[in-house]
């Protein structure tokens, strides 16, 4: 097949470990008879330095045609002073809200062989292997919000409707229909109307899926079982800042943030596709970053947006057998392996595919 994949390093870390990923989709594509073409944009910091605009208008232009964008990370000390009326992050939502992204998968795995740098005992990891569905462009982030008076009240407004919890329900039922068939809804029913409105969609959407079992959940109680029995959850649904909140939490089941991926999703198969960690100003330039995460990523744009499930199998599998050999990046180092750079640890993935293929 042919397809275009738009790729938007942004800063720090970022260049590193979307180098990685695209050399390993170039792998994908050379060993399947597939040409992806692949093509560059300024976005976030850099975009700033360039353009004075973190998403400018020709990054867009390119993202507007092209089958799935591939993301590193936004952002450094640089553009990070808090009174600047640009910022990296702008530019993330903007990209979000451009192409109405409202669906964030965000897969969660436990491998054993990392489980002495999460702070779980072992047995509780295991089997953790869960896909969190946020909710990406409603809720308090996006209604509205204001100060008044002299600043001594201030109120943000977390806003659903039917159809915004809906699109995003499907989303999750599909996926766990696809998985373990097990759905847990998390809301806050017991105080808040946007919580009673979401599980009571939730519910009726769950009539389209019956073979998938449904459960709701209050957050405060999931934010306990989440880490008391990560193993029993499969596919979570819930609202964005729950989910913001949520991911987080279930990042560290993982061992290091570089190990996750994300994607975020619309109405088609477009989606954007990147690593869930930021842009690590503490490491970058070293190249010493796990890319695994943006590795992942990759994976998912391959099932997701370019309908190849086999060849995105592969990539994930090569990531495994790679671990299993022993290949580790500074933050999943190992006492008695040697420690690889960003770029070594995807040429032991690369090695893995071949031999997965
Ligand atoms: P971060 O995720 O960049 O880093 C947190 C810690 O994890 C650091 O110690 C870092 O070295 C380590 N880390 C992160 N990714 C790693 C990887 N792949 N391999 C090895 N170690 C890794 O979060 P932060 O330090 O809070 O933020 C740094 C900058 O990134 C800020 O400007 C922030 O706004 C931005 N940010 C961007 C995104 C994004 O682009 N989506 C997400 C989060 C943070």
């Amino acid at each position: 097949m042919q397809a275009t994949i738009t790729v938007l390093s942004g800063d720090g870390i970022g260049t590193e470990v979307t180098a990685v990923a695209v050399a390993l989709l170039q792998e994908i594509a050379a060993l399947g008879g597939h040409t992806f073409t692949f093509q560059e944009a300024l976005f976030g910091g850099c975009a700033i330095d360039a353009t004075g605009d973190p998403f400018p208008a020709e990054t867009q232009a390119l993202c507007e045609n092209c089958d799935a964008v591939l993301l590193g990370a936004v952002g450094g000390p640089k553009w990070s002073d808090p009174s600047a009326k640009v910022r990296p992050e702008q530019g993330l939502l903007r990209l979000r809200r451009h192409f109405n992204l409202f669906a964030n998968l965000r897969p969660v795995r436990a491998y054993p062989m990392l489980a002495r740098h999460a702070p779980l005992r072992a047995d509780l990891l295991e089997g953790v292997d869960m896909l969190f569905v946020r909710e990406l462009t409603g809720g308090a982030y996006f209604g509205a919000r204001q100060e008044q008076g002299d600043g001594d009240t201030a109120y943000d407004t977390m806003i659903y409707t039917v159809a915004e919890v809906q699109r995003v329900a499907r989303v999750a039922f599909r996926a766990a229909q696809a998985r373990r068939k097990h759905l847990t809804s998390v809301d806050k029913a017991n105080v808040l109307a946007s919580s009673r409105l979401w599980q009571r969609t939730v519910t009726q959407v769950a009539a389209e899926f019956p073979e998938v079992q449904v459960e709701h959940a209050l957050v405060d109680s999931f934010a306990m079982q989440l880490i008391r029995t990560p193993s029993r959850f499969d596919v979570i649904v819930t609202e964005n800042m729950f989910g913001d909140i949520l991911t987080d939490e279930a990042a560290v089941l993982a061992g290091s943030l570089g190990m996750l991926p994300s994607a975020s999703l619309g109405e088609g198969t477009f989606g954007v596709y990147e690593p869930i960690h930021g842009s690590a100003p503490d490491i970058a330039g070293k190249g010493i970053a796990n890319p695994t995460g943006t590795i992942l990523s990759a994976a998912m744009l391959l099932r997701h947006s370019l309908n190849l499930p086999e060849e995105a199998a592969a990539l994930e599998a090569a990531v495994q057998s790679a671990l299993e050999v022993g290949a580790r990046t500074a933050d999943i180092a190992e006492p008695n392996l040697p420690t690889l750079s960003c770029a070594d640890f995807g040429e032991r993935v690369r090695a893995a595919l071949r031999k997965v293929h």
